[in-house]
Parts: structure tokens; C-alpha cells; sequence
């Protein structure tokens, strides 16, 4: 039961006894109910300084509904501290507002407890004749506000706390010592010079550790005199925490959580330089995953995005708990491996790297598993600096993915020095192309029934100035890997225009194949730049022929279609060139608007064993309606076999090999020509 209750039913207990007692006081005295806000019982004395008729009119009063937060929070702190105990008493000057007229007295205050057990406060109120006005609003500010003041003796006991210090430590009692999480903040209070001292620590508070900026003030005691220690704290938790949010974004990888590329550069260096100098070795290893484009293009990016998770984690549980894996960007991880022992701890790793990236992965209803390729660079040995060890461990990983994907290399000088090769031998082509030193050979294809030409396909030599004639074998990588392609593949195209012009015009009208590399048909303006040369050329769009390989139909690319499908449209006919080397997948042949395969030299040259297969690619070409070429035809009893098979085209050395265009035409005058349909 409450107050209120009791004092109506008469004195019963002996808090209405004691409150009875307390009525004839001349001081106001009244009990403030703090769980809801509101007097609960008061002498006349107390309902004249609160201004209030009744004592009912007072205790119907809300005084929570203009409460500060911080007088809020000072309130339940004393009211944990009156249950913890009882005979604690506090002094403060406090300023009322009894009908918004501020009044200010010394407020003696100690708990008492309702009958139904809940602790509220006792308070007696002493009026002095005058308050100085800068002392009050100095006390009231110390009472409001949220910075933590503390005032300790020079040994670090507390002597006074403002409600919000109180407010925020675990017990009264805490020392200066206590209050640091960390001892050496207390060493550098003790032994700053200065006689003010500004640090940002970690403190422990009721909530736990928290980050308080402290300005802690050398100063007297002003009762005793003594030297002692004025705190003030503001806590800075959310910003310190911000700040090591924003540290933590700039150093990962949002998507995976991994380390990025920033901590890479940063931290990796130096882990290797403290491994370094103590005598250790170790490895990076450069992981790449096989076809993700082809994931992200087909199954969209949200699942590109759910595989690089599955990924990360996977690559997480196979190392060991002194490695670390991260993301440099796309499907690339880069691993440190180290401290290292022997290259097995890396071939184990890398095993199992092998083994938990096959597992497959459920991706929309979908199974999906994927390869990585693997470079790896070991320091000391392969560098001693991580822009070194990662150029190398990346160019050990190209190599993996060159030798056929889901495969695995270290970095040796020499793959190194292939590098350096390959990138003068870019240089000297960027020279030829611009000194013209590239001529075009024609390499005539023949009716095998009759013998006849039927048409040429042209090939692009390169005249080196010391090399002498150089096979295109090893420069039509390099200007792939260039880019040098384009610009190489539109000089072919327009010697293969006008050469198929000139003799036309000379009444030898054949057809004449040009090998358009599947790197032309990222170029947006590849269709309109051959249609463009044909015009200057005044040459003949049905005379041409494009050969292309299987891996430019196999790229779904919609935009590498669309051009081929305009390229047919405008009248150029598409050859399927080394046919049967690639995936060979025959629903193409239907899909897409083709004239004629040609079937590579390694089946001719092998035809004992190869047959079935050159029958095959005869009688199906024949279905869907396609010329067919047999290629590399070097002797008369392939010629007879492919003459039984009723292959109708074939070109090689037996009639002859690629010549230049004086030759060629020489060739035709005194050779029969089947003119093309
Ligand atoms: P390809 O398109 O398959 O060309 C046929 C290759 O087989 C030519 O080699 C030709 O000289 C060779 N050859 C022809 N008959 C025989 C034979 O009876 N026996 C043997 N052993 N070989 C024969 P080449 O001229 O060295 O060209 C190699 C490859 O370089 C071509 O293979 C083609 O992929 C590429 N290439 C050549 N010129 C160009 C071009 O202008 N553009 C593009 N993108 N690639 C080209
Ligand atoms: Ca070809
Ligand atoms: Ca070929």
C-alpha cells in the first residue's frame, strides 16, 4: 500500500507513525515517489514552498513531465544507491519550480521505503536567506550536466562525483586506478609533467568498457586543502567506434568481409619484412576463378555475388590460422601464406584450395562448381617487396590459365623473361604495322574432284627486316594480347578486296577467306569498318568470306551475334575455320546463318584413325547444307581418301601453299578457275 492510502486509513505502520511525527515540522518535508514522478505524502510546511492548496492537489502533481533526462537518471542512481544503503543521506542545492517561480534551498535527502517495498526519497528542505547567483548556476550546471566530473585525492579515492560521473560507474567506491581499463593510462596521469593532461582511454563504466575522452586537472582540495585530481569525461564510444568502422571499410571488402587490396599493399609488407628479418619465409598465392564472368552473365550478379561469399569462406577454413586470405577485386583472393617451412605446406594448401572449391555450390536451384588458377611467389626468393611478389605470383597465375585453366604454377625467371619477350615482341609489331612490313599470301583452295581453284584464303606473313619471313603462328597472339589484331586484321581484309577485285576483273571471279580473330568482334564498329573498306575498295561483298573459329559462336555474346547476323545480312558469307578442334557443338551449325566448315589439318593428317570422324563432318555438312573444306591436304592418298569420302573443297601443300598475289595470279592464268556461285 502506498503512502497516500495509509495516511487516509489512519496510522497503522511505522512509516504512517513516522510520517505522522514528521507533520508538526516547521521545515517542508515531503516523500517523493520516484518510479512514478510524484509526491507522495508532504507536510504544510512542504505545500507551502510547493505552492500547492492540498496536499492532494500536490500529490496529484506529474513532476516527471518537464524532468530532464539527466535529472531522470540522477534520480534512479539515488535510489540504487538508498537500496544498497539505507542509511546513506546526500546534500545538494536544488532549484524548484513550484508553478514554474524557481526556488532554491538545501535539500537533505536518504531513502525510505513504501509499504509495498519500493524505495523513494525523503526530503527536507532548508531555505537560506540568500544564495550567491554565481554559485547556484554553477552547482546546477555541475547537477545538469552530461560531462562526468570526479574529483579524487591525490592517491585516486573519490571525494565528490556530479550525478552524471555517479551516473556512470559501477560503485561509489571505484578509485582513479579502477576506472582505467588500461593501468598504463594511470602511469601516464602520474607521470605527465604538465598540470593538465587530455588522453583518450578506455574507462570501465556500468555499460561496460567504453572510450572516454579525460581531461584530468592537478589541483587543492577545496575542504582539505589537499593536492587532488579533477576528472572530466565525455565518452567518445560511438565516434571511436565510427572511426574504427571507417577504418575497417577502407581495409576490407564489403561483399566478403575479406581484406582488400589497401590492406594487401599495407599490412602484407609488413608481415614480410618482420618474417624477413627473422630469417622466415613465406608464399603468395594468387587465386583466379575460371569463366566467372560467364556465372555473373548467365546467372546474373546476385548469384556472381553469393558464389564470392561461398568462395571466401571456403578459402578461409583450408588455411591456417597464421595465413590470411584476400579480396583483391572480382573473382580475384590472393592468400599469404607464411611463416613457411618447406613449398609442400604450399602444395597442400593449394590441394585443398583445389579440392573445397570443385565442391559444388547451390545457386538458384542450380549446381555449380568452379575452378580456380592458381600463381604462387615465394619471398625471399621470388622478391622481397609485395608489388614484386604480387606482379610475380599474378604472372605465375596468367601462366596457370594459359596452360588450360583449373591448374596451378610458381614463378620462375622464366616465365618472367616469356613476359619480357612478349612485350618487346608487342613493340617490334607496333613498328611493322606502322612500316607496312606485313604482306598478305593466298593460299589456293581447289575442287577435289576436278582440280579446279575454287577460291583463296588469304594469310598475313610478316617480312622482319632481319628475321626474314616470320609465321604468323607466333605474331597473332601477341597482337591479340595487344590489341595490335584490329588494326593487323583490316590491312589483311582490304589486300584480300582488292585482290579479290583484281581478278575478278581479269575475269578470274573466286571467292577469297579472310581469318577474322574472335578479339575483331569486340569492336564496336568492326561491321561498318569492312563494309566502309569494300566501298573504298569498290570491291564485291559476295566474293568475301569470313572464317571464324568455334570459340566466337560459344561466347554467347548477343553483341557477337547481332554483327555476324548483319555481316551475313549485308552478303558475306561465314566459314567455320579448324572445325572439330573446338567443342564441336553441333546445334550450332543450325543456329547460326553459316555457308561452310572447314575441317583442320590434324584430321587429314591423321585421317587412318581420324576417318570416322571426317566422314561424319562430310555427311553433316551435307545435311545442313554447308560447302566443306578439307585442310592441310599434304599427300595424293589423302586427296584419294577425301575424294571417297565426297568432300568437295581442300587446300595444302599438295597443290600448293600460301603465295603472294603476283604469284597467285601468275597461278591463275595458267590453272582452270571454277568460278564461285
Ligand atoms: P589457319 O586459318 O588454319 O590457316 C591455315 C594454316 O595452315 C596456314 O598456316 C597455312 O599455311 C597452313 N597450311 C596450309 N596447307 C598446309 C599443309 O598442307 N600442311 C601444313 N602443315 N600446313 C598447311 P599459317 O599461314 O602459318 O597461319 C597459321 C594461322 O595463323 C592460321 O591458321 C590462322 O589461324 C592465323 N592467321 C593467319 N593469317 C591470319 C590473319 O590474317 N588474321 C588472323 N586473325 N589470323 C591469321
Ligand atoms: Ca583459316
Ligand atoms: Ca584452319
Amino acid at each position: 500500500m502506498s503512502a497516500r492510502s495509509r495516511q487516509a486509513d489512519g496510522p497503522h505502520t511505522a512509516l504512517a507513525a513516522r510520517l505522522r511525527d514528521m507533520t508538526r515540522l516547521r521545515r517542508p518535508v515531503w516523500v517523493f515517489d520516484i518510479d512514478r514522478a510524484q509526491v507522495c505524502w508532504g507536510n504544510p510546511a512542504c505545500l507551502e514552498l510547493w505552492q500547492a492548496s492540498t496536499l492532494d492537489d500536490l500529490m496529484s502533481r506529474d513532476m516527471g513531465a518537464d524532468m530532464t533526462e539527466t535529472v531522470a537518471n540522477r534520480l534512479r542512481q539515488y535510489q540504487a544507491d538508498f537500496s544498497r544503503d539505507e542509511q546513506c543521506q546526500f546534500t545538494e542545492v536544488w532549484t524548484l519550480y513550484p508553478n514554474g517561480v524557481p526556488c532554491t534551498m538545501d535539500v537533505v535527502f536518504s531513502g525510505i521505503r513504501l509499504d509495498d517495498g519500493r524505495m523513494a526519497m525523503f526530503c527536507e528542505a532548508d531555505a537560506r536567506e540568500a544564495y550567491d547567483a554565481d554559485a547556484l548556476r554553477s552547482a546546477e550546471a555541475l547537477l545538469h550536466t552530461s560531462v562526468m566530473i570526479t574529483l579524487f585525492t591525490a592517491n585516486g579515492l573519490p571525494l565528490y562525483r556530479n550525478p552524471a560521473a555517479r551516473s556512470s560507474v559501477e560503485s561509489a567506491d571505484e578509485t582513479l586506478g579502477e576506472h582505467f581499463a588500461n593501468s598504463a593510462t594511470l602511469q601516464r596521469l602520474e607521470q605527465a609533467s604538465e598540470d593538465e593532461i587530455n588522453l583518450i582511454a578506455p574507462v570501465h563504466s556500468k555499460r561496460g568498457q567504453c572510450w572516454h575522452d579525460i581531461t584530468a586537472r592537478r589541483c587543492l582540495d577545496a575542504v582539505t586543502g589537499e593536492h587532488a585530481w579533477l576528472i572530466s569525461e565525455v565518452d567518445v564510444s560511438r565516434l571511436k567506434a565510427t572511426e574504427e568502422r571507417a577504418q575497417f571499410l577502407a581495409e576490407h571488402d564489403t561483399l566478403t568481409n575479406l581484406p582488400n587490396r589497401n590492406h594487401v599493399s599495407t599490412a602484407f609488407q609488413h608481415r614480410i619484412d618482420r618474417h624477413l628479418a627473422a630469417g622466415e619465409s613465406g608464399a603468395l598465392v594468387f587465386i583466379d576463378l575460371d569463366h566467372f564472368k560467364d556465372i555473373n552473365d548467365t546467372l546474373g550478379h546476385d548469384a556472381g555475388d553469393l558464389l564470392l561469399i561461398e568462395v571466401a569462406s571456403r578459402l578461409k577454413s583450408v588455411i591456417r590460422e597464421c595465413d590470411t586470405v584476400a579480396r583483391l577485386g572480382g573473382d580475384e583472393f590472393l592468400l599469404m601464406i607464411s611463416p613457411l617451412s618447406t613449398r609442400i605446406t604450399v602444395l597442400e594448401i593449394v590441394n585443398r584450395i583445389r579440392r573445397v572449391t570443385a565442391k559444388p555450390m547451390e545457386l538458384q536451384e542450380r549446381d555449380i562448381a568452379v575452378t580456380p588458377s592458381i600463381g604462387i611467389s615465394l619471398f625471399p626468393e621470388n622478391g622481397r617487396n609485395i608489388n614484386d611478389l604480387l606482379r610475380h605470383a599474378d604472372l605465375a597465375m596468367y601462366h596457370a590459365k594459359d596452360t588450360g585453366r583449373n591448374d596451378f604454377a610458381f614463378f620462375s625467371q622464366h616465365l618472367s623473361d616469356a613476359v619480357e619477350s612478349r612485350i618487346s615482341l608487342e613493340a617490334e609489331l607496333t613498328v611493322a604495322l606502322g612500316d607496312e612490313q606485313f604482306v598478305t599470301h593466298f593460299q589456293p583452295r581447289v575442287d577435289v574432284q576436278t582440280n579446279a581453284i575454287t577460291g583463296a584464303e588469304a594469310l598475313v606473313r610478316w617480312q622482319h627486316p632481319t628475321k626474314g619471313m616470320v609465321s604468323p603462328a607466333t605474331f597473332i597472339p601477341a597482337c591479340e594480347s595487344s590489341g595490335l589484331i584490329a588494326q593487323l586484321g583490316k590491312v589483311v581484309f582490304r589486300d584480300s578486296v582488292r585482290a579479290q577485285r583484281d581478278w575478278a576483273a581479269k575475269g578470274h571471279v573466286l571467292r577469297v577467306s579472310v581469318n577474322l580473330s574472335p578479339l575483331q568482334f569486340s569492336e564496336d564498329s568492326l561491321v561498318e569498318e569492312l563494309v566502309d573498306i569494300v566501298r573504298e575498295e569498290d570491291g564485291n561483298i559476295d566474293g568475301i568470306e569470313l572464317e571464324i573459329t568455334e570459340s566466337v559462336l560459344l561466347g554467347h555474346d548477343e553483341s557477337t551475334i547481332d554483327k555476324l547476323n548483319a555481316l551475313v545480312a549485308l552478303g558475306f558469307r561465314v566459314a567455320i575455320d579448324d572445325f572439330g578442334t573446338g567443342y564441336s557443338n553441333l546445334a550450332y551449325l543450325n543456329r547460326y546463318p553459316l555457308r561452310c566448315l572447314k575441317i583442320d589439318r590434324s584430321f587429314i593428317q591423321s585421317l587412318d584413325s581420324a576417318r570416322p570422324i571426317v566422314e561424319l563432318i562430310v555427311s553433316m555438312a551435307k545435311l545442313f547444307e554447308l560447302d566443306v573444306v578439307a585442310e592441310g591436304v599434304e599427300t595424293q592418298a589423302q586427296l584419294e581418301a577425301l575424294r571417297a569420302y565426297n568432300c568437295q573443297e581442300y587446300q595444302g601443300f599438295l597443290f600448293e601453299k600460301a603465295i603472294d598475289f603476283d604469284a597467285f595470279t601468275a597461278l591463275l592464268s595458267r590453272h582452270e578457275v571454277k568460278r564461285c556461285a
